[in-house]
């Protein structure tokens, strides 16, 4: 008899739930660090998912913010994909148990974020979209029989076996195990603890994406990080967002002198593209030493509409209906990551990725607001839905199990002292503000790290990428560049 060997999920975000459902009626393996999605960024999203809901709006309209926030370097076909699917997933979602915000009569009420030309974005509970999402999707993997759910392991190495992914190695705090699969998904986050401000969880360091390309994985647009404009100014590390759809609801962004930070700057003002306001935003730091978000005196119901930034302002002493919010860029997103092709395979058989570890270029230079949990539910759900046609006999395993395995792994840590070193040389050279030269000298500070741990092999592969592209686009902005056409559109965008 044949064995059917697991499908093995990686991560228990968004990406990785969807997928692991979608997989059915394949046997699924999800590994993750914590329970529930904890510790992902999933839990935290705040402004919602972005999808055509209203008669007024149409996918052709998504389409095109979607491929103007990102500077046109977006691949148009996966853009596509991903706008027409936006709607059925809203539904599925819906079917799953999610209540989004509805005013009443049964109808959606759609938020309006940075670079979306009409109110377009679903949410639930307010600013707790990504919280009721994962809820109600771990709850739906926890009730599926096809899946089982190991937490509490690390995923340290990959399993190769005849040219192919065929399992990983995991640490399950202490004890270390090889798990075989037909395949592995890897859907493990962003890279946001790489740098020294983030609005990322801690555990978002890019050890997926990092053990991938030990693997040789090709990698696409690794320079492409989005910073966010409004993280609470409270100190480093990982920091509390205050959501985009704050500014959608009238809160302005003011510098130190109480200048109008966005006025002059761009026709949508403090809605403009997320590149933009953020490096305004870095710049009238520097120049005035703070920026707030004011939204004081503004008719907003604060508990119902924004209880996650009322709460971090609150347990941080600001009170938002009265008092302007402190805030700071810091490291949002990344557009980068493992190649993927429209399905989620990446250049390695039997190695996929899903969500924001993965680059199909959707997002291209400049990923458009509320796109990402949108990214994850699509392409999670295609991605599953494809691996769970394949044929249990066709698996790697079973097929090939005479063939050597090989462990492939990362490599030890840096310490914490060398962690500093790494995020402030991220921070400087590779922040929302680029040079040729401030991405040298980070690269320098690097190379003695480089053989102490994988995160410095990780941040001098994203330097690299920084420094080779000399021209500015979407986030990635170079103060030296060499101007292109494109990156005149960004200007203008
Ligand atoms: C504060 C905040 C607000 C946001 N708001 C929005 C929004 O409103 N709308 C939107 O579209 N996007 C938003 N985003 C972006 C979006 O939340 C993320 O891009 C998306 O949730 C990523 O999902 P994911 O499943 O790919 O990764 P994650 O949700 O980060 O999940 C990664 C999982 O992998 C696990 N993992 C990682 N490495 C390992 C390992 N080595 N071994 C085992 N497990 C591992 C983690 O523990 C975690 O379970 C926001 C992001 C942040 C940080």
């Amino acid at each position: 008899m044949v064995r059917d060997w697991p499908i093995i999920v990686v991560g228990s975000g968004i990406a990785g739930l969807c997928t692991a459902l979608a997989a059915a009626p394949r046997p699924v393996l999800l590994l993750s660090r914590r329970r529930d999605g904890v510790g992902s960024a999933s839990m935290l999203a705040q402004g919602g998912i972005a999808a055509a809901m209203d008669n007024a709006d149409t996918i052709e309209a998504h389409v095109a913010d979607t491929m103007r926030a990102g500077a046109g370097h977006n691949d148009s076909h996966c853009v596509q994909l991903l706008a027409t699917i936006a709607p059925a997933s809203i539904h599925w979602l819906q079917a799953q148990g999610v209540a989004f915000d509805n005013d009443g009569d049964g109808n959606l009420q759609l938020g309006r974020e940075g670079g979306h030309g009409v109110a377009r974005i679903v949410h639930a509970g307010g600013d707790a979209t990504g919280l009721r999402v994962t809820t109600m999707l771990a709850a739906a993997v926890a009730a599926a029989t096809h899946i089982e759910w190991r937490s509490d392991v690390e995923v340290d190495g990959l399993i190769r076996r005849g040219g192919r992914i065929a399992g990983v190695h995991v640490d399950n705090g202490g004890s270390s195990q090889t798990l075989l699969g037909s395949d592995v998904v890897l859907a493990t986050g962003g890279i946001g603890a790489l740098f020294p401000s983030t609005t990322n969880p801690p555990g978002a360091n890019g050890a997926g994406l990092a053990l991938a390309l030990a693997a040789g994985a090709a990698s696409r647009d690794l320079e492409f990080v989005q910073f966010h404009p409004t993280a609470l100014d409270v100190g480093a590390g990982s920091l509390p967002l205050v959501t985009e759809a704050l500014r959608g609801a009238g809160a302005r962004l003011r510098d130190g002198t109480g200048r109008l930070v966005m006025a002059d700057a761009h026709p949508l003002g403090d809605l403009a593209p997320r590149d933009i306001v953020a490096r305004r935003v870095w710049q009238a730091r520097r120049e005035t030493g703070a920026v707030t978000l004011d939204a004081s005196g503004l008719a907003i119901d604060w508990p119902r509409m924004f209880p996650t930034v009322l709460a971090a302002c609150l347990q941080h002493g600001i009170d938002p209906r009265w008092m302007p919010i402190p805030v700071t860029t810091a490291a949002h997103f990344h557009m980068g990551g493992l190649q993927t092709d429209d399905i989620g395979r990446t250049s390695i058989p039997g190695l996929h990725a899903a969500g924001e570890i993965a680059c199909s270029g959707v997002h291209g230079a400049n990923r458009l607001a509320s796109n990402s949990l949108l990214e994850c539910v699509v392409f999670g759900r295609r991605l599953g839905a494809y691996l769970g046609k394949q044929p249990a006999a066709s698996s790697h395993a079973s097929n090939d199990a005479v063939a050597a395995l090989e462990l492939v792994m990362c490599g030890p840590c840096l310490d914490h002292e060398a962690m500093q070193l790494l995020r402030d040389a991220m921070g400087h050279a590779a922040g929302p503000i680029r040079t040729a030269k401030g991405l040298r000298e980070a690269s320098e500070t690097l190379a003695p790290l480089a053989g102490r741990g994988w995160q410095a092999r990780l941040g001098q592969s994203i330097l690299a990428c920084a420094y080779r592209r000399q021209a500015s686009i979407g986030a990635h902005w170079r103060t030296d560049e060499v101007i292109t056409s494109s990156s005149a559109a960004t200007t203008a965008a």
